[in-house]
């Protein structure tokens, strides 16, 4: 147990029983926010690569990348950060390259394409897919409201760990109660949040992540979602 009340649960079985882009979620998300997300350039790190890469690549987005999907949606999918040639491109979310791409195959197996929000923690694209810790600090600003804008009966899906613990800090929760695993389940607070490795071409190529866990991990976050109480 913790100071919540609730504790981990590691899931062995398909349940969890107790034991689009910008304008889609700017009306969730105030427009305040949506704009100031836009516009953001906090982290000069961040600022100067995509500053870079609008010479570069004159044709991408090549700024923070909002949420998109529904945010009446009963299942939230957060990862780490905009791909270069993914959501930095498209302006989208896991749109555009292979990780999207085997998290897309397994909405679309699923059904559930328009039944999820999906989001970064980090919406601007960083040096080689690493965002440092003061990063991930920083966007916090945009991912607590975020999260506030969804269902209390949602369920997160955080892909990887730095997903995962900035998940846990924007629930104001501490880590130590709430350690990362591939499917495991953590109740914090009100909110369910379920653990997948990430869906990233590096973990699907080590066998890190096959694509059979990962769609039965998307699967038991969905089954869980929709199966709170309403
Ligand atoms: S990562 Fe977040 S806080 Fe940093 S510049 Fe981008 S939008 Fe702003």
């Amino acid at each position: 147990m913790n100071r919540h009340g609730a504790g981990m649960v590691s899931l062995a079985s398909p349940r969890c029983a107790t034991d689009v882009i910008a304008s889609d979620v700017a009306d969730a998300v105030s427009d305040v926010v949506q704009t100031d997300l836009l516009s953001c350039g906090r982290c000069p790190r961040l600022r100067h690569y995509l500053k870079q890469l609008r010479h570069q690549y004159p044709d991408y987005w090549n700024r923070p990348v909002p949420a998109s999907g529904n945010t009446d949606a009963p299942l939230q999918i957060i990862g780490l950060a905009p791909g270069l040639h993914g959501a930095n491109r498209t302006g989208r979310p896991f749109k555009g390259d292979a990780s999207g791409d085997l998290l897309w195959r397994v909405l679309s197996q699923l059904g559930i394409e328009d039944q999820v929000q999906i989001t970064n923690v980090v919406k601007c694209l960083p040096r080689n897919n690493l965002p440092l810790a003061s990063e991930v600090r920083r966007c916090q600003r945009f991912l607590v409201p975020e999260l506030s804008a969804m269902p209390m009966t949602s369920v997160i899906l955080a892909l990887g760990g730095v997903a995962h613990k900035a998940i846990v800090q924007a629930l104001d929760a501490r880590q130590v109660d709430y350690p990362f695993g591939h499917s495991h389940c953590h109740q914090i607070g009100e909110r369910w949040v379920v653990d997948s490795y990430h869906c990233s071409r590096y973990n699907v190529q080590t066998g890190r992540l096959t694509e059979t866990m990962f769609r039965d991990v998307v699967e038991l976050a969905y089954q869980f979602a929709t199966d709170q109480p309403k």
